[in-house]
């Protein structure tokens, strides 16, 4: 058994995650960080890139959206 390689699955409330568009660092997705807050936030302090999830510009987080509720579907079975 090799856990380390399944950090995402440990961490509970992260259901999936994506890559920053500008520095491509790996951003946690959670359903918390897309109905509550509303955006996600790049946590590489020289990026701090915030992703509104607003309709006009929501391209990358539509995307977040279909792969988190993919892998819940997956989840499901
Ligand atoms: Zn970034």
């Amino acid at each position: 058994m090799n856990h380390s390689n399944i950090k995402s699955h440990d961490q509970g409330k992260t259901n999936g995650q994506m890559n920053c568009p500008n520095c491509e660092q790996p951003i946690a997705v959670t359903f918390e960080s897309l109905l509550v807050a509303g955006k996600l936030v790049c946590k590489n302090d020289e990026c701090n890139t915030v992703l509104q999830l607003n309709r006009a510009n929501s391209g990358v987080a539509i995307n977040a959206i279909k792969t988190l509720k993919s892998r819940l579907s997956d989840l499901g079975h």
